[in-house]
């Protein structure tokens, strides 16, 4: 595959004190499916303005489609932003939103129409060419946003939070829906978004931002199993994180100790016996010990707090030290939820040691 945006050393330095962007180095394939994820205030508007021409960097380049584009204004560039808000006209129909950045390139009547039908048909929305917007609901006017947005066939769409007016049941929906609608027209899609599982959902990489700087990049399930940082694991998922220490460490083996117990724990770089690190697992990934059984890592403590939360549920348990571990199991049948151990009640934990992250130094969530 062919790079179709490279961003070299980008800032962008609103004032001395205000930093959008630090020094981000970044490299889309053409018809990828990216997603800037962060928390509100990380620089990802910031990083996507300037990709679209909204907004100059204070330093670095941009390419896109092997063209030098640092200075360009954005209609020089062969992108298009869809907006929060979709800024329709309310005065046109849906037809004219659509066709309106083609009559303003000057088409004709029928060759407008037609791409006019084709974005439509993809968006699902033909028979609404004749409406107002307002005539639609939050749903369809997101979808008459994107189809104004690919008829004109831009090389990249960039969208800045694109499903964030929808309620949540609708959001579910159209997440799937865009993440189709990007296979079927082979655009380079570059997303902005807070929430995590909108980004592993639909993108084929994503790039956690923190502060202005990339914190880690790559695909959805890299990410969740391979977090480099806590800042990651506890941005994407859940994390258990327990304060310890290194007993020994030989090859990709680590012995930890900590306040509840010990957890073994496989890890990529050799660790300094004696040093601090903080261990980490996912609630999903520690589970239950039935009496008399035995496993690698295990954790003694007692209930602490129940949490149903339908599709399963999650214990808290306490272990020894007053640190708390987050325990979730899916709940396949009612014998299940029957036999929730009560507050209070002993019990034992275990996780794979392969599922036990590690990091250097302490960790403040
Ligand atoms: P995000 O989209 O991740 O919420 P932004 O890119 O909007 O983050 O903002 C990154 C930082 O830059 C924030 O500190 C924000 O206050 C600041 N910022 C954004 N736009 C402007 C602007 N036009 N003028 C000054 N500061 C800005
Ligand atoms: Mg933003």
């Amino acid at each position: 595959m062919a790079a179709i945006i490279e961003l070299e050393n980008i800032s962008k330095h609103y004032s001395p004190t205000i930093i959008g962007v630090d020094n981000v180095s970044l490299t889309v394939e053409d018809g990828e499916f990216v997603t800037l994820l962060g928390p509100s205030g990380c620089g990802k508007s910031t990083l996507l303005r300037m990709i679209g021409g909204f907004e100059t960097p204070t330093a670095g380049s941009i390419r896109l489609a092997d063209k030098d584009v640092t200075w360009d204004p954005p209609y020089k560039r062969e992108v298009n932003m869809v907006f929060q808000d979709y800024a329709l006209f309310p005065h046109m129909t849906v037809g004219e939103n659509v066709g309106y950045g083609l009559k303003v390139k000057g088409l004709g009547r029928l060759e407008i129409e037609t791409k006019v039908h084709d974005a439509l048909k993809l968006v699902g929305l033909f028979d609404k060419v004749k409406l107002r917007p307002q005539q639609l609901s939050g749903g369809q006017r997101q979808r008459i946003a994107l189809a104004r947005a690919i008829v004109r066939e831009p090389k990249v769409l960039l969208l800045d939070e694109p499903l964030s007016a929808l309620d949540a049941k609708l959001r579910e929906q159209m997440q799937i829906e865009m993440k189709h609608l990007h296979e079927k027209v082979g655009i380079t899609f570059v997303m902005v978004t807070h929430d995590q599982t909108e980004a592993l959902v639909m993108s084929d990489r994503v790039v956690v931002m923190e502060k202005g700087r990339i914190a880690q990049q790559g695909r959805p399930q890299e990410l969740y199993d391979h977090p480099a940082s806590p800042y990651v694991a506890n941005f994407i998922g859940t994390t258990n994180f327990l304060p310890g220490r290194v007993i020994r460490c030989a090859g990709e083996r680590a012995e930890i100790e900590i306040g509840g117990g010990r957890l073994s724990a496989i890890v990529d770089a050799p660790l300094v016996a004696g040093s601090t690190v903080t261990a980490g697992c996912r609630p999903e990934k520690v589970r239950l010990l039935a009496e008399g059984e035995t496993a690698e890592n295990v954790l003694e403590g007692r209930v602490a707090e129940v949490i149903y939360y339908g599709l399963g549920l999650r214990l808290a348990v306490e272990l020894a030290d007053g640190s708390r571990v987050y325990t979730d199991s899916l709940l396949p049948d009612r014998l299940a939820l029957s036999a929730v151990p009560p507050l209070g009640q002993s019990l034992r934990l275990a996780v794979e040691p392969h599922n036990v992250f590690v990091f250097e130094g302490e960790v403040t969530p």
